[in-house]
């Protein structure tokens, strides 16, 4: 069977556990083989019985000359069993494994993994891994270093095992090495089969690091050559509107001026390289990734008023009906003095354009994407918050125009690096700047102790100073393994009745409809409530100046980046703001990665830090959606990263000719642009 066949087609058993295996990420046969363990158990050792020592964790190879269930006096069933080699007899003991006695049989040759136990000369091997010795003497579960997987309910390591081996075993043909030689050779690289076998199935654990290193680079490599031909056919191929700054020296001057405040030398800058795009005549695709409140906003006017100025429309598309109104609200404050027509179209709120006027700038959100939505000629999209977004609805409203320019912003920190690796083709400009006289958020983390006087003193700035408040709580539901995380209902329920009753609360979190969502926080907003309890669903950019205060339960949960976010919903007016951090967890490195929060206020810069200390996939679990992050390689790995970026530029002109190389890369695009 191919390796490309998708698991509901390769059989009965495969069929079953479709739904889960996508769970892990597993949609075709392939990805079985690229599902890499995150650790090995060491059954490594091999011991005859004769040699066993009480304490050491071994593998038994023998015979089954024993094997009952058996009731203990609590009435427990365990399992007992005697198994034999050559040197001499050991007891085994299992406990709670009724169907043993089905599987395994006396007689049989089994290998036995696990912990010897016992004082004096009387051992057992207690709860071992066991597996059938077949005739080829192969063992997968036993005797070696064992692969333990990311699993699922239902799909267990060793279930997953079995189906890599055989895979590994009859798809050799189909694995044909991609890399070319000499980049192979270059960086010491494994073949890619050897890769896979040893990934899998190592013969040590050097050898275990060495298949992961290989599969990391292709990993960042086959990344960056994507990012690379998505660059190449975007400067390239297409042809993009040439917009002129200095024929509108004098508009954009008074643009400027009438701003009621001065531009913070990152916004300048960021301004700066967006007219330095525009004047390329080449397609723009620029990031904007700035802080919450750094003022992104106003930069997109701009971009969109010398877009107007040059007889362009522009659209701007947000998440939320509430952000779009905000947008609506703040940009045509800024430009509909200057005759810009600046309209609005939101699920709630159909696009009227009156017969005489112009619409220039159209913003809502994904409302614009309606194909009775249509421009006569779009020069500049806008997409806020755009990981919020797919790829699809972003390529539908690019389509509206002809090769616009594309300006994304996100709140979402992410260093350097990082961003550079996975948005490889894009501009990337950073506002890192906060506008000045902004206060920064108060952040304490709150010892247990305390909580009653923080919930008093919350009840005070609710009813002498008028402040609302957001409460924080990971989960919408508690679930069995989270028992320690406060789920959102439970709490709203308890913060009501027990220790708010004179207070106005309202709930929100992520199983609410859109529009239920936007009531809630329009109501928030309205001031018909003081406090919102909520998931991190607040996460998105709405503008509640007058919420001073941001409480988050379970803190540890979140990444440094995520609770830099979050805290962010404060701190939008001109009052002090605080934050108030939660959490349960006694562990000192928790609470040093919690208070760093107290003292630092950069989001990139926590973002750096979360990466050291936590790991990638730890930063982005709470912020992102749908997006593919890296699997095997790591952020923090920058040599490897670096090592693959130049390789993938020395490379990246010999494409042509290496077509299992192209072919590779292409799949990654695929990948990319349907994330799963
Ligand atoms: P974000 O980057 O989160 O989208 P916004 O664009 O919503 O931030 O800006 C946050 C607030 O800061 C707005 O009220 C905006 O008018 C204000 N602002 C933006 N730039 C400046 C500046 N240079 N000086 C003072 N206030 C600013
Ligand atoms: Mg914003």
């Amino acid at each position: 069977m191919l390796l490309s066949t998708p698991v509901t087609d390769a059989g009965r058993a495969y069929k079953m556990y479709a739904t889960r295996l996508e769970k892990l990420g597993i949609t075709t046969l392939k990805d079985f083989l690229f599902h890499i363990p995150h650790r090995y158990d060491d059954f490594s050792v091999v011991s005859k019985v004769q040699e066993l020592q009480a304490g050491e964790v071994v593998t038994v190879k023998g015979t089954l000359i024993e094997l009952k269930n058996q009731f203990t006096r609590s009435y427990k069933k365990i399992q007992k069993a005697v198994l034999q080699d050559e040197t001499g007899i050991v007891d085994v003991l299992w406990f709670n494994q009724q169907f043993l006695t089905k599987t395994l049989h006396v007689g049989d040759t089994v290998a036995l993994s696990g912990r010897v136990e016992g004082d004096g000369p009387i051992l057992t091997l207690t709860a071992p891994v066991y597996e059938q010795i077949g005739a080829d003497g192969v063992t997968i579960h036993t005797g070696r270093l064992v692969p333990i997987y990311p699993e699922t309910n239902g799909v267990s390591s060793k279930w997953l095992r079995r189906q890599v081996y055989k895979l590994l075993l009859t798809a050799k043909e189909e694995l044909e090495e991609y890399l070319p030689e000499d980049v192979r050779k270059r960086h010491h690289l494994y073949d890619l089969y050897t890769a896979l076998w040893q990934i899998h199935f190592p013969d040590n654990l050097e050898m275990a690091m060495k298949a992961k290193e290989r599969l990391a680079f292709d990993e960042v490599f086959l990344i960056q050559l994507a990012a690379k031909e998505r660059r190449a056919l975007w400067k390239e191929k297409q042809k993009g509107y040439l917009l002129e700054l200095n024929k509108f020296e004098k508009d954009i001057d008074k643009l400027w001026e009438s701003l009621p405040f001065e531009l913070t030398g990152a916004q300048k800058r960021t301004v700066g390289e967006i007219f330095t795009d525009f004047s390329t005549g080449k397609p723009m695709n620029r990031l904007v990734e700035g802080d919450v409140g750094s003022g992104k906003t106003i930069v997109a006017a701009i971009a969109m008023y010398v877009a107007y100025l040059n007889g362009y429309q522009s659209v701007l598309m947000a998440p939320t009906e509430i952000l779009a109104e905000q947008h609506f609200a703040t940009i045509k404050k800024f430009l509909e003095k200057f005759g810009v027509g600046v309209f609005l179209a939101t699920g709630s709120k159909k696009l009227k354009v009156p017969e005489d006027t112009k619409l220039d700038i159209l913003i809502g959100t994904h409302a614009v994407l309606s194909e009775k939505i249509a421009f006569d000629n779009l020069g500049l999209v806008v997409i806020d918050e755009q990981q919020r977004f797919g790829v699809e609805q972003r390529s539908i409203i690019r389509e509206k125009g002809t090769n616009p320019h594309l300006l994304t912003m996100t709140a979402t920190p992410i260093p350097r690096t990082v961003a550079l690796t996975l948005y490889g083709d894009l501009d990337l400009s950073i506002i890192d700047e906060m506008p000045k006289g902004r206060k920064e958020i108060k952040t304490w983390l709150v010892p247990p102790q305390k909580r009653d006087g923080a919930y008093k003193w919350i009840e005070e700035k609710i009813t002498k100073e008028h402040d609302q408040v957001f409460i924080v709580c990971p989960f919408i539901e508690e679930s069995e393994n989270m028992t320690t995380v406060k789920a959102a209902k439970v709490e709203f329920e308890r913060l009501q009745k027990n220790v708010f009753p004179k207070l106005k609360l309202a709930m929100l979190h992520g199983k609410m409809k859109a529009k239920e969502k936007d009531e809630v926080l329009a109501d928030f907003k309205a001031k018909k409530y003081d406090i919102l309890v909520a998931t991190p669903v607040v996460e998105v950019g709405i503008d509640i100046p007058n919420a001073t205060i941001i409480l988050i339960e379970a803190a540890d949960r979140f990444g440094l980046a995520g609770l830099h976010q979050l805290r962010g919903r404060v701190g939008r007016g001109d009052k002090q703001s605080f934050c108030l951090l939660f959490t349960e967890s006694k562990n000192a490195q928790t609470t040093t990665r919690l208070k760093s929060l107290e003292t630092m206020h950069n989001g990139a810069a926590l973002a750096e830090l979360d990466l050291q200390m936590r790991g990638a996939g730890e930063l982005y679990g709470t912020l992102q959606h749908g997006r593919r992050w890296l699997k095997i390689a790591s952020f923090g790995d920058f040599m490897l990263i670096e090592r693959a970026k130049e390789e993938a530029n020395n490379v990246f002109g010999k494409l042509p000719d290496l077509p299992l190389l192209k072919q590779k890369v292409e799949e990654v695009t695929i990948k990319q642009v349907n994330p799963d």
